[in-house]
């Protein structure tokens, strides 16, 4: 099954800036923050920005904050790059401006979850190490009976069977586990028919012979952007990137409903992400 997959995947992968060794350990963990929540489409051009910018950890730590921001752009969820920035701050302080090559250090440090903790590992240091995301958890919820848990979080017997099926080699795993990744995007889809004609997986795979497992992880129903608190920050902080030096008067914050607007301005300073004051608003130095 390994070779199948591996070979599969340096068929059939697509060419991301990250992978194949060309960046270092920084530019790895800066993709999976950024990949956390947007799709690999939108994250290549600003990732590229990113690292030309501040090509090390010590360098975004000493970044401005309203600068981050504004080459975070139109991501979203613009608390990821405030906290990758923290995390930056520890790294460059403790860790010698190396991402640590350690699990708990690396859980530790702001906004790295066990997903982005085990990319990591994985992707940038080589380690064998289960990687579960979105992805993973559907191709091996489809391949597999043994696969069983709730939709929320990964189980204990669900790691160790991601782990099992890992080959023994560090870097063979770390490019297994993309290569499982892989076929979660491009073929063993959430939204479509899986394509399991194309699947190195098809052989031992359950949803192929017929037996269809009940799907555990069913895609989940993104919240409305539309009229949400969100939208209303982005809009906030869309008007501020756009305005030098990234200041503004609260009347130049046209938005129909002003109630929002202003818990959008709470939350948001509330965050670190905007300094409010009576008359005006900015991105934080
Ligand atoms: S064979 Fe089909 S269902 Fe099974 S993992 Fe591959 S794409 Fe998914």
């Amino acid at each position: 099954m390994h070779d199948d997959v591996i070979a599969w995947y340096r068929r059939g992968k697509r060419d991301l800036p990250w992978r194949d060794g060309r960046t270092d350990a920084y530019g790895v963990l800066v993709s999976e923050v950024m990949l956390q929540q947007t799709q690999v489409e939108r994250v290549i051009p600003i990732w590229q920005q990113w690292l030309t910018q501040w090509p090390t950890p010590s360098a975004l730590a000493a970044a401005d904050l309203g600068a981050v921001l504004v080459t975070w752009g139109r991501l979203g969820y613009p608390r990821r790059a405030a906290r990758l920035q923290q995390a930056c701050r520890i790294i460059a302080e403790r860790h010698d401006d190396e991402v640590p090559d350690d699990y708990e250090a690396l859980i530790a440090l702001p906004g790295i979850g066990d997903y982005t903790a085990c990319a990591v590992l994985a992707f940038a240091h080589g380690r064998r190490v289960p990687v579960i995301d979105t992805n993973v958890r559907r191709v091996w919820g489809r391949y597999s009976a043994q696969w069983r848990g709730d939709d929320a979080a990964t189980t204990k017997t669900q790691r160790r069977f991601v782990e099992s099926a890992l080959p023994g080699d560090g870097s063979a795993a770390a490019e297994f586990s993309v290569a499982v990744m892989e076929i979660g995007a491009l073929i063993c889809s959430a939204k479509a028919e899986p394509a399991c004609v194309a699947c190195p997986l098809r052989p031992g795979c359950a949803w192929r012979a017929g037996e269809r497992p009940a799907p555990q992880n069913p895609a989940r129903r993104q919240p409305k952007y539309q009229g949400s608190l969100r939208q209303t920050r982005g809009h906030i902080l869309a008007t501020l990137r756009e305005c030098h030096p990234f200041e503004v008067s609260l009347a130049e914050l046209s938005w129909p409903d002003s109630a929002q607007l202003a818990r959008a301005l709470d939350s948001l300073a509330e965050d670190g992400l905007v300094r409010v004051s009576d008359e005006s608003v900015a991105l934080p130095s």
